[in-house]
């Protein structure tokens, strides 16, 4: 398959104000110089903790927020190239689900007119087509007909959610970026909700951009996985390496984290030390360094640069991984 995505040296910094003049004193590094592919019909999550520039990353695809520099190729288009206007007739391409369905769905509406809006915008389907059109996505999201003249308070929050996927779905877009679309939902509702977005890619051919801090989420989910620390990504994978065989030390702390179903698997759970540092001054060199149980004289200085693993289709940014896959079992940790 080939991309449909291609982030290129992606960076958003945002400014912060100071002293009398009100000048720019320093920045946020949100996002560092990222880079990554999405393929057409592929599931990529990107995940870490909050902070660590993933949902910055979904925005600036969107350009919601223009990104301080880099290239979002979208089928071979620069879109960071488009006008404004061109961009918003763009958007049919590509829509974003957000965590609280309740907070983009406009309480006085009908769902029913929140969807023939969402249709009327981008003048998907005729006016006197639009009302059956609603019908017919609600029911594909599981909503029953009946319900379409009700408000977003009457419904659940999984409910909501489908509300929330409908109408992105509405407008026929090629990738949804579904940032942490599940987060706020009881567990046996995440795995409903997660069901219906795999099944709608299917039926769709939709690509989608998963962002979530829940590594137990995305391993449902996910083809490729993104592990991103401080405005960097640090590990690339797919699914089966990055659970079976992580190869960055946060990766692996991450996945030290996820609450193991079966007794033979339970690993060791790894605390890392500190709070994940200010991405105002990220630490130099490596940045996760301060907090890495593997540290090594090189890593305050040197940054490790995203790599290939030989004989493997991992990347890995990691002075430890530089060679070939690593032992850890042979590796003393200092937590
Ligand atoms: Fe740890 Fe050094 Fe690898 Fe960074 S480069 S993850 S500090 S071993
Ligand atoms: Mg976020």
């Amino acid at each position: 398959s080939k991309p449909l995505l291609e982030v290129n040296g992606l960076k958003q910094y945002f400014p912060i104000k100071g002293g009398m003049l009100g000048r720019t004193v320093n920045h946020v590094k949100a996002v560092d110089d990222i880079s990554f592919i999405v393929n057409e019909g592929e599931t990529v999550s990107i995940v870490g903790e909050s902070g660590c520039g993933k949902s910055t990353t979904g925005r600036a695809i969107l350009r919601l927020e223009d990104p301080t520099e880099g290239e979002i190729v979208f089928e071979g288009e620069d879109l960071l190239a488009l006008s404004k206007s061109k961009m918003r007739k763009k958007r049919k391409d590509l829509q974003i689900i957000f965590q609280d369905p309740y907070a983009s769905l406009n309480p006085r509406q009908t769902v029913s007119q929140i969807i023939e809006e969402a249709l009327e915008i981008q003048n998907v389907v005729p006016r006197r087509e639009r009302r059956q059109k609603v019908i017919d996505l609600l029911e594909t999201v599981g909503i029953g007909a009946h319900q379409i003249d009700r408000h977003p308070h009457e419904f659940s929050g999984g409910q909501r959610q489908r509300i929330g996927i409908a109408r992105a779905l509405s407008v026929n877009p090629k990738l949804i970026i579904c940032d942490e679309a599940v987060s706020a939902l009881d567990v046996s509702i995440q795995a409903q909700v997660l069901n219906l977005l795999k099944d709608l890619q299917r039926k769709f051919k939709l690509t989608y951009l998963f962002i979530s801090h829940d590594l137990g989420v995305v391993r449902h989910i996910s083809d490729r996985i993104i592990v991103m620390y401080l405005g960097k990504i640090v590990e690339v994978a797919d699914k089966k390496s990055l659970f079976e065989n992580p190869q960055h030390p946060y990766t692996k702390a991450l996945l030290s984290a996820i609450p193991s179903t079966n007794i033979e698997q339970k690993k060791e759970r790894i605390i890392l030390k500190g709070d994940v540092p200010s991405p105002i001054n990220p630490p130099q060199g490596c940045r996760f360094h301060t907090r890495c149980p593997y540290a090594m004289e090189r890593c305050a200085s040197e940054e490790p640069k995203l790599h290939s693993i030989p004989g493997a289709t991992q990347q890995v940014a990691c002075h430890l991984v530089e060679e070939g896959s690593v032992d850890y079992s042979k590796l003393t940790a200092n937590y």
